[in-house]
């Protein structure tokens, strides 16, 4: 059995990658250079894996070859490759838009033309920012919410612009199976998760900056004691171990077809990270911004009930979350 990944260098994709190899399925991955293909084959070390360089993810015919060459292997498809935000990068359009929108058009054309038949199940990682609602910060988000974000909206930050990426391409990939539904058999589902947490696959990858959902925990390792934290803004997290089980289960679960799945964990601050880190770094105390007692009533903003109920899954603690992205990079530090 072959999954073809693409985006197949990124955080989340790794884990995926990682889980996937655990259970003896073969791996076809993506990615944009062949110095990624590189290391990756190096740190896996894995004879089930294997790379297919897609350079230029926004042409409209940018998979058919890996489809066309792989088209009696593949049997699931997970499409990752999505740009994330970067505050450097305000060409909005060129840089977010169309990359992600025909990122996901390019793959779907590709399995119609060369495997309608044979690839079984699609996933999409597509995100929370599809189901928020970008104009009403009270709303509680469901499974079923759209962004009501519009494409000149986007064009205006690096983050609405990320919203915007996830949204429209998401809703390409809905508007795909409407027209195609006669020309393609593939189950889909996609897989919407809030910020992702949790270690890098490689401690090699380890950096002082980590990728952009990591890097809201890692960043508090270098503030100062002094620094005030916000206490009442709520973000949401997830762990990236069931992330990559919910995008494993997607794929292999009939019954999940034409399902769209938030994964949350719960709700958290900025501040609550640091007194996470505090109580369980004992040894970074008066070194980070200090804890901060009775802050953790925080508003809820996601009602995720109806995919939990499908998946069944334990979500990992918003501790473990935090444990898992500190230890490594103070590891790195020489701190513990
Ligand atoms: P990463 O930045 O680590 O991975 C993104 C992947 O997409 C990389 O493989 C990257 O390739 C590839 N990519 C980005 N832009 C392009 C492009 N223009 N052309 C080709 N490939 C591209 O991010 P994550 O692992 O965090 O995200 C993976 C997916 O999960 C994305 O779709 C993201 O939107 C989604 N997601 C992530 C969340 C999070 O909190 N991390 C939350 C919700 C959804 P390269 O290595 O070459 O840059």
């Amino acid at each position: 059995m072959a999954v073809l990944v693409t985006g197949a260098s990124g955080f989340i994709a790794l884990h995926v990658i990682n889980l996937l190899l655990s259970q003896n399925y073969k791996v076809i991955g993506t990615v944009r250079s062949q110095d990624k293909v590189d290391k990756i084959i190096k740190q896996f070390n894995n004879p089930n894996l294997s790379f297919e360089l897609v350079t230029d993810i926004t042409k409209l015919d940018a998979f058919d070859e890996t489809l066309k060459k792989h088209s009696n292997e593949i049997d699931y498809v997970i499409h990752m490759a999505s740009p994330l935000p970067d505050e450097g990068n305000t060409d909005f359009e060129n840089h977010y838009l169309l990359p992600a929108v025909n990122g996901t058009k390019s793959v779907l054309s590709a399995i119609k033309k060369f495997a309608p038949k044979g690839v079984k199940h699609v996933v999409m990682t597509s995100s929370i920012v599809a189901m928020l609602n970008v104009n009403d910060d009270s709303a509680i988000t469901t499974e079923k919410d759209w962004n009501p974000i519009t494409w000149e909206q986007a064009k205006t930050s690096s983050f609405l612009c990320y919203f915007g990426s996830k949204t429209y391409s998401e809703k390409a990939a809905w508007d795909f199976l409407k027209e195609n539904k006669d020309e393609v058999d593939f189950k889909f589902t996609t897989v919407n998760p809030v910020m992702v947490f949790g270690r890098q696959m490689f401690d090699e990858d380890v950096k002082d900056t980590l990728n952009v959902s990591c890097e809201y925990v890692n960043k508090i390792l270098y503030l100062p004691p002094t620094e005030k934290l916000s206490q009442d803004y709520a973000m949401s997290y997830v762990h990236v171990d069931d992330v990559a089980l919910a995008h494993v289960m997607a794929m292999r679960e009939d019954r999940l077809d034409g399902e769209r799945l938030l994964l949350s964990a719960g709700t958290y601050s900025d501040q609550l990270v640091a007194n996470s880190i505090n109580k369980q770094f004992p040894q970074v105390k008066g070194t980070i911004p200090a804890a901060i007692e009775n802050c953790d009533k925080l508003m809820i903003r996601y009602d995720s009930i109806a995919t939990q109920k499908q998946l069944g899954i334990e979500w990992k603690s918003f501790d473990v979350a935090v444990y898992d992205i500190a230890h490594q990079a103070l590891k790195r530090l020489g701190k513990l």
